[in-house]
């Protein structure tokens, strides 16, 4: 014990912020992996030792003193892919979500959940009443809810339940009439309206083409809505310990939007911002202009935008999308899939989204620039044009690059090899092996399956990894990540892949000192040491000691931004309000709409298959402006 308080000694006597001391303190560092006490002043720890020396050296008449007792102290969590702007978007809803994602057992679970929303949110008559997370697989009345379920207890509000894929929604009756779906509307190409028994009246479950114009027209927040609104989005993470935040395939408009969250004040967590590819062009407008020759110049040089926090936002890199989803069965792969193809297919292996050529110029382009690559790949195929692109762009290990793979989860065994000698890193969605892990086991067999996000090959190999909830494709919930990492048991009891099992510790790396040195920034977060940040959670229970199956239920007590507190367990120590606001619907924002017309959808962009028709076009033609412009030239 005691290390680093000599360090502590070395500077001069002041009063520290605060000091917490008297319980677990899990450091993330391996060479000091516990400590007594720590000190922090200016928002960075200043002392991490042993208890006397700390107080004695730090203590002063204005100190904040935490006694931890029972709980545990550890680094701020860091999420290492997700969608933040989703977060806005959906704070003000119910939660629909079946166990242990919500509350929901039953339909009266759902309407339960909506009402509360009513009252809390204090929402009119007339207004609309959202819920997301619906799943009808998991209703103990194993049917789909329906309007004649709602209009009872909604008779005067319009209300729209979100199905959990967010490619549809069961509406009321008030709701199907605002957008005059009736027994005569006929149901569109690629679209569902789920109608009642012997006749052809609306049921109330409207999905895909169906469902997405109509999500549409749900009345939007204006922008100063949506920025107050920021306020309660953050809690989604600062409540379960998050410090960093990543907005993981972020558009033009959410850009300036994030910019100006920032700049008036209302980011109180770091968000990194990864810049969607086909948005680059849009987004960096200001470096391009033409010359006398009408020939398109760059003017200055871009990358310097990149990897510097400004109002708590930085921009950590370029997103790309080479494939959907396993699950979606959008996914590209080597071998077919056991089952079939989306609509039946047989022999599918799904499809790359855009031509590997474009992907490869790309990918050397931003590598030239010293620009960070952030590839979403679910399957082996996918994959293997990652690494094709990063061979063809030079990139080597010793170039410290760190070029991620998010998802990388369907692997072959010999790519991470390539992995080791390209210096990729991957960034793990296991708890897929929880969610649909039944599902990956049909659809690919057994060895496929088991080696899904191979976190314990990936260790054994060197290669730093994190883990992701890929919010909201699963809800912000760190706990829940490292149960399914150290578990990887699915809903039906499988083990999907013993041999890929992590423990504990390595799990809590995944979403801490990986995720730091994968945004650069080591040097500021991941690990309490001393002089770097006070990001900070303590948590109820210590999960190195916790029983397994009790990981998922331990709560955070305290989140700290820079030893500031963002959230507390008892709101009345934490110095933000309780989420109040004013409007109760927040959808994914007309503002954000592409230019095709379509929506930005919920969800991850590029997981949940939505980079489909007119979008998937208009993705193509940005990332072939962006080839076209030489800002990667
Ligand atoms: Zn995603
Ligand atoms: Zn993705």
């Amino acid at each position: 014990m005691g290390g680093l308080a000599g360090t502590a000694a070395a500077r001069p006597a002041q009063d520290a912020d605060l000091i917490i001391y008297g319980g677990a303190i899990v450091t993330m560092n391996e060479a000091q992996p516990s400590v007594e006490a720590i000190a922090v002043k200016d928002g960075r720890i200043v002392a991490a030792g042993a208890q006397n020396d700390v107080l004695v050296k730090w203590k002063g008449p204005s100190t904040r003193l935490i006694e931890l007792g029972g709980h545990t102290l550890l680094p701020g969590f860091i999420d290492a892919h997700g969608h933040f702007m989703n977060a806005p978007r959906v704070v003000t809803w119910a939660n629909c979500s079946p166990a242990p994602v919500g509350p929901v057992h039953a339909i009266p679970d759902i309407v339960a959940a909506l009402k509360a929303n009513v009252e809390a949110r204090k929402i009119a008559k007339g207004e609309w009443v959202m819920g997301y997370g619906y799943d009808a697989t998991n209703l103990a009345e194993k049917r789909d809810l329906t309007r004649l379920d709602l209009d009872p207890h909604f008779p005067d509000n319009p209300v729209m339940v979100i199905h959990v894929s967010n490619h549809g929604a069961v509406l009321n009756s008030s709701g199907l009439k605002t957008f005059n779906v009736t027994a005569d509307t006929p149901t569109p190409a690629g679209g569902l309206i789920a109608r009642e028994p012997g006749s052809n009246e609306p049921a109330g479950l409207l999905m895909e083409t169906a469902f997405m114009p109509i999500f549409a027209q749900v009345p939007q927040p204006s922008e100063d809505e949506m920025l107050d609104l920021l306020k309660p989005a953050q809690q989604i993470y600062a409540s379960k310990g998050c410090t960093t935040a990543q907005e993981g395939a972020t558009h033009a408009e959410e850009i300036d939007f994030l910019r100006k969250a920032g700049a008036t004040g209302r980011l109180y967590m770091d968000i990194v911002s990864l810049p969607f590819v086909a948005e680059v062009p849009k987004i960096f407008r200001s470096y391009l202009t033409t010359d006398n020759a009408d020939k398109l110049v760059v003017i200055g040089d871009p990358s310097k935008e990149f990897n510097v926090y400004k109002d708590r936002l930085k921009l950590g890199g370029i997103k790309f999308v080479i494939d959907g989803s396993p699950q979606g069965k959008t996914a590209f792969w080597t071998k077919p899939l056991l089952t079939g193809g989306p609509n039946g297919e047989k022999d599918w292996v799904g499809q790359p989204l855009f031509p590997k050529e474009t992907v490869e110029k790309l990918y050397s382009g931003a590598t030239q620039k010293n620009i960070q690559i952030w590839s979403h790949a679910n399957g082996d195929a996918a994959i293997d044009i990652v690494i094709g692109a990063a061979e063809k762009a030079g990139v080597k290990a010793g170039d410290d690059r760190r070029h991620v793979v998010v998802h990388s989860q369907c692997m072959r065994p010999e790519q991470l090899d390539s992995y080791v000698k390209l210096g990729l890193s991957p960034s793990f969605f296991t708890e897929h092996t929880f969610f649909w892990g039944d599902v990956h086991l049909a659809n690919l067999g057994e060895e496929r399956a088991f080696f899904i996000s191979p976190a314990k090959s990936a260790e054994a190999k060197g290669i730093p990894f994190s883990n992701h909830n890929d919010f909201m494709v699963t809800p912000v919930d760190p706990m829940l990540m490292v149960w399914s990492a150290v578990t990887r048991r699915s809903k039906d009891g499988v083990i999907i892949g013993p041999d890929e099992r992590i423990d504990v510790m390595t799990a809590l790396k995944a979403l801490t000192v990986t995720p730091a040195w994968q945004y650069r920034e080591e040097n500021d977060k991941g690990s309490i040491d001393v002089g770097k940040l006070a990001d900070l959670v303590i948590l109820k229970q210590n999960p190195l000691t916790a029983p397994i199956d009790e990981i998922p239920n331990i709560t955070v007590v305290e989140t700290f931004k820079e030893g500031r507190t963002i959230y507390h367990v008892d709101q009345k120590q934490g110095w933000l309000e309780p989420a109040s606001v004013g409007t109760q619907v927040a959808s994914r924002g007309g503002r954000f709409v592409a230019d095709d017309g379509e929506t930005a959808p919920l969800g991850c962009r590029c997981c949940d298959g939505r980079l489909a028709g007119a979008a998937h076009g208009a993705a193509l033609a940005g990332m072939q402006a962006l080839l076209a412009s030489n800002l990667l030239a």
